[in-house]
């Protein structure tokens, strides 16, 4: 059974409240209790060791890693995070100094978004140590972009450069894009939005289920890292993953771990968003990479062909 079709089958009968707008589907949840003109966001995430860290990385960076990927899903909801929860669990005999790092990387990131910690758990775990933030947020009601909310003829964007996250090691420094997204939903009509932590076929195919669509994406479009290059040429000589597609393509729509915005937009909006972006995030790449279509699948078209992307991004308990 994969990670997908556990979530399916965990989710399909979970209790709920007239507070819930929003409950397990999407990157945050979404609740409406009572304040004025907002929503809050609930967030919680894991990294484990072994899987999403190496027991020999800096303990700092593991920490920070741990909350920046809850900021992550905060921002994939254009929201302003407020609170964390922290769960730490430890192998019996544990390292202070690696519990004092964690808490370090943790807290130097939460300061600077303003986030509080205000309390969490510590256990002993036999085996393998874990780190679980919960993180709090809200967002205005109108400004709050849904999985579910991308239309036939939407331009979709992304943000950055994708792939070879874990080679480079951005999968542990990635800047959670908060400013980014607080301000597209302040500037265009942000339709669908989430961030590709699965790599971009996968987490596209999210917004796309969620919300009844399909897409057609241009292979030339897509923001290729110089280490998805880098891995790539590596990978070329000694691997039959992606079939016919050029290797760096496959990191950048599969691997994961980016934590860039993934969103759709009107197209209408498409160039004024372009203009306006260059002027306040110079520094930042955005891309159009394709629209949404009412028919639904997923299409890539490379030079002059189209055909339907078979690829998917990562996926944990993958089958055997
Ligand atoms: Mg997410």
């Amino acid at each position: 059974m994969t990670e997908f079709e556990l979530i399916e089958r965990l989710c399909a009968e979970l209790p709920t409240n007239p507070s819930t707008v929003v409950g397990a589907g999407d990157d945050c949840a979404v609740l409406d209790l009572g304040l004025p003109g907002r929503w809050l966001l609930f967030k919680t995430d894991a990294v484990v060791a072994g899987v999403h860290f190496q027991p020999d990385t800096d303990p700092a960076r593991v920490g920070r890693k741990a909350l920046a990927r809850c900021l992550s899903d905060i921002a994939a909801m254009a929201g302003c995070p407020t609170h964390a929860l922290v769960t730490l669990a430890l192998p019996d005999q544990f390292d202070v100094a690696w519990a004092d790092g964690v808490y370090a990387g943790l807290s130097r990131l939460a300061e600077q978004h303003g986030v509080a910690i205000v309390g969490g758990e510590t256990t002993s775990s036999r085996e393998r140590a874990l780190v679980s933030v919960t993180v709090l947020g809200s967002v205005e009601r109108a400004r709050c972009p849904l999985r579910s909310a991308a239309r036939p003829g939407d331009a979709i964007f992304v943000t950055g450069e994708l792939g070879g996250s874990l080679a480079s090691g951005k999968h542990l420094d990635f800047e959670p894009r908060l400013e980014e997204a607080r301000w597209l939903a302040s500037q265009v009509s942000l339709h669908a939005m989430i961030d590709v932590s699965d790599g971009l076929a996968g987490d596209l195919r999210h917004i796309l289920k969620a919300s009844g669509v399909g897409a057609e994406i241009l292979a030339d479009a897509i923001p290729l890292s110089q280490a998805a290059r880098a891995v790539a040429g590596v990978r070329a000589s000694n691997s039959s993953v992606g079939g016919a597609h050029p290797p760096a393509l496959v990191a950048a729509l599969t691997e994961g771990e980016d934590f860039e915005l993934l969103f759709t937009i009107p197209a209408g909006e498409a160039v004024r968003l372009l203009d306006a972006w260059k002027q306040r995030f110079p520094d930042l790449r955005l891309g159009c990479i394709g629209k949404i279509t009412a028919a639904r699948g997923l299409t890539l078209r490379e030079r002059d062909r189209a055909q339907p992307l078979t690829l998917d991004g990562y996926v944990h308990f993958q089958k055997p």
